[in-house]
């Protein structure tokens, strides 16, 4: 099935005409072409969501509020056509796209048309000067929003549905690897009644399409989810226009285990917080730390418990280890294995590619836990972004704070203790944006989402994404 871009409402061919395969992971093949659009489709995009821009940020929030809550509603009805497509596009296990993926993507707009309508901003009253000051939360125009593959509709909501409910109008670039859902959203844009040119949906490689987004000049802000590297390069091209940013970025998150915890709560939870999405989500805890004195049994628990999961078809609905999102994040996962061994590794479990009968050219690897004897390895150091977790013990909670902080990511911590002076104290002291104590991605939308370090800038989620997506103006006024 081929995909077009979405502009000002409508489904258009690249108009270079140039195109990229899409592959399914869960057998290697291709199965439909995506464009790799250029300039002159970013052009075009930007002329619609600039034409749109007058009358939708002129819209009330009223009706701005009802536009997003009936996509989420459309998104609820069409749920089974969604999840079928995202599993199949990216790999994962149908049961978690069912339950996680698109649910979320419907959340989030239900979530920021609601939240609109609650977006308060400040006055201050100059007291003993005859004066009041009020701020106005004003939209910036055009954004841009980027997007990765790991939750392909889910992530890309996050940024669109702050966007547009905000007042802006999007041009929007979901990643050429998943382009399949964020392509299916279009028609419900249109049976939404969102007006034509409001988000503009085009479809490319981040050199290509993704480039000459960041590098339109009037595109005045770019919210982006993706790898390290590419935001240090966004910002780079981004800062002589100074465009407004946000950026998330990678994770190398510490998942810390005290002796005092729930045990069977936090080894459930560590299964899940390990390998859920293949170990394909930024938040994922892949370097578990655990107390000396419950290392062994750890050990001995969590390796059986990671044997049972099934690697199978995405389609199975016992799957709990899907394929991973391509060949070449398949060879980088594997790469990472090797060095694990050449740095002296032990692999508990795990390790090897799974040929999954009638579909062995997917990209399919076990859950891998490996004892390391160090934190500073490479593979405790780098992002990985696969099924790979490491384990090693430690002795008193200053050693454990120390490795956690020893890393050039700052995403996400979790702890797992019942002693609360513990978990406020270090929940002060590790250096991320997000802590989870004695759960694991838990989210509240409601909260401030985002990383410190190389893991980011700045904050979605709640009101900080509607702060994000306005700018904000103040006007004093003598009386
Ligand atoms: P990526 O950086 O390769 O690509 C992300 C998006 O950016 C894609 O749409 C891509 O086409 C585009 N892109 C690439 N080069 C570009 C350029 N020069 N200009 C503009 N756009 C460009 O990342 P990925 O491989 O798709 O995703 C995996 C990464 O995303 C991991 O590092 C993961 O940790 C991170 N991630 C972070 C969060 C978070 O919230 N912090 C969430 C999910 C994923």
């Amino acid at each position: 099935m081929n995909i077009q871009n979405y502009i000002n409402g409508s489904y258009h061919n690249p108009i270079q005409n140039n195109w990229i395969d899409n592959y399914n992971p869960s057998n290697g093949e291709v199965y439909g072409q995506t464009p790799n659009s250029t300039k002159v489709d970013i052009d075009k995009a930007y002329n619609a969501a600039k034409s749109a821009f007058r009358q939708w940020s002129q819209t009330t929030l009223e009706e701005r509020s009802r536009i997003l809550i009936k996509i989420s509603e459309l998104l609820e009805a069409n749920l089974d056509r969604f999840v079928e497509a995202e599993s199949k596009d990216n790999g994962k296990p149908i049961s978690l796209a069912k339950s996680v993926d698109i649910p979320r993507a419907a959340s989030n707009f239900r979530f920021f048309g609601n939240a609109i309508t609650q977006f308060a901003s400040e006055s201050h009253e100059s007291v003993g000067q005859n004066a009041i000051n009020y701020t106005l939360r004003q939209p910036i125009g055009v954004v841009g929003c980027i997007s990765p593959w790991n939750l392909p509709l889910y992530l890309f909501t996050w940024k669109i549905a702050p966007a547009i409910a905000a007042g802006n109008c999007v041009v929007a670039k979901p990643s050429e690897v998943t382009p399949m859902t964020a392509y299916l959203l279009g028609k419900i844009l249109n049976e939404a009644g969102l007006p034509k040119g409001v988000l503009n949906i085009v479809h490319g490689l981040g050199n290509t399409t993704g480039q000459a987004i960041v590098e339109h000049p009037d595109i005045k802000a770019i919210s982006f989810t993706g790898g390290t590297s590419t935001g240090a390069h966004i910002a780079k091209v981004a800062a002589p226009m100074f465009k407004k940013l946000s950026l998330e970025l990678g994770g190398k998150n510490p998942n810390i285990i005290f002796a005092d915890c729930d045990y069977d709560d936090m080894l459930e939870t560590t299964v899940r917080s390990s390998f859920a999405n293949q170990g394909q989500i930024c938040l994922c805890g892949s370097r578990i730390f655990v107390e000396a004195s419950i290392y062994e049994k750890f050990k001995t628990d969590f390796v059986e418990k990671i044997k049972q999961l099934k690697v199978g078809h995405p389609s199975e609905s016992d799957t709990n280890i899907g394929a991973l999102v391509s060949k070449s994040h398949l060879e980088k996962v594997k790469d990472y294995i090797n060095i694990a061994k050449e740095e002296n590794g032990v692999i508990l479990c795990g390790g090897n590619e799974v040929k999954i009968k009638g579909f062995e050219n997917g990209y399919y690897l076990e859950p891998t836990v490996i004892e390391v004897k160090t934190d500073e390895c490479r593979i405790n150091q780098e992002e990985i972004f696969g099924p790979v977790v490491t384990i090693m013990p430690f002795n008193t909670e200053d050693d454990v704070l120390q490795m956690a902080n020893k890393v050039k990511y700052g995403l996400s911590a979790t702890l797992w203790t019942n002693n609360l002076k513990r978990t406020m104290r270090l929940s002060n002291q590790l250096q991320v944006g997000i802590v989870w104590a004695n759960t694991w991605m838990m989210r509240d939308l409601r909260t401030p989402f985002g990383g410190i370090k190389a893991s980011g800038v700045g904050r979605e989620g709640g009101f900080e994404a509607l702060r994000f997506f306005t700018e904000a103006k103040n006007v004093c006024i003598k009386y």
